[in-house]
């Protein structure tokens, strides 16, 4: 929590999704937990406790790999893939080009399975994508907690019950992997959003 030059900071402790301290790390010192007042107080923080399910511990994966025994043909980082001429990867973390998720690469056609349960958030089915999906075609962004979202890309067809506000169980068949928008060939773009950043799944996901 506190910045790695030690020169002090803050930050938020998060109950499921609950504010429920301030933390302030001085020049070297102790961090300080500050409670955090809210119009329904503790109340809310201990039903949010409550309602928040266990964290798993450390090095434990915390979802499974939603293109079940598909290799990863391309990783996390920085990336020099071009297609069609077009890099597909937005500058990120520094490099101009960055991918930012994995892809499972399997035959157009295998089932996709959603990674974790949430709420379906964004769909696009023009082949392309619009917006942030732009460029990874048949697309579905799931949100699976509230600071944290999941990204699907390149999909051949999306199932027809995923849709804007629909709930969607962990290990839902969601969609079949494809090659839409700017792909080199069949599979499934991952991609893991934390506060609205991106992060490697690799880490948290069990192997495929
Ligand atoms: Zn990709």
């Amino acid at each position: 929590m506190a910045d790695k030059n030690n020169r002090g900071g803050w930050g938020l402790a998060l109950l499921g999704g609950t504010i429920v301290a301030a933390i302030i790390v001085g020049n070297g010192g102790m961090p300080k937990f500050a409670p955090v007042k809210t119009d329904s107080g503790t109340a809310q923080a201990a039903q949010a406790a409550q309602a928040a399910p266990p964290l798993p511990a450390v090095g434990v994966a915390r979802f499974h790999c939603p293109v079940p025994g598909a290799p990863v043909t391309q990783g996390f980082g920085p990336s020099w893939v071009m297609v069609n001429r077009v890099y597909i990867e937005p500058p990120y973390n520094g490099y101009s080009h960055f991918h930012v998720g994995l892809d499972l690469a399997k035959p157009q056609g295998a089932p996709i399975a959603a990674a974790e349960a949430g709420i379906v958030e964004k769909v696009d089915r023009n082949g392309y994508g619009t917006g942030k999906s732009a460029g990874y075609g048949n697309s579905v962004w799931i949100q699976v907690a509230q600071n944290r979202e999941e990204f699907y890309g390149h999909l051949y067809v999306i199932a027809g019950n995923i849709q804007p506000g629909q709930h969607v169980a962990a290990g839902q068949i969601i969609g079949q992997v494809g090659s839409t928008g700017e792909s080199t060939g069949p599979h499934l773009h991952f991609g893991v959003q934390e506060g609205g950043r991106w992060v490697d799944p690799a880490p948290m996901m069990n192997p495929c």
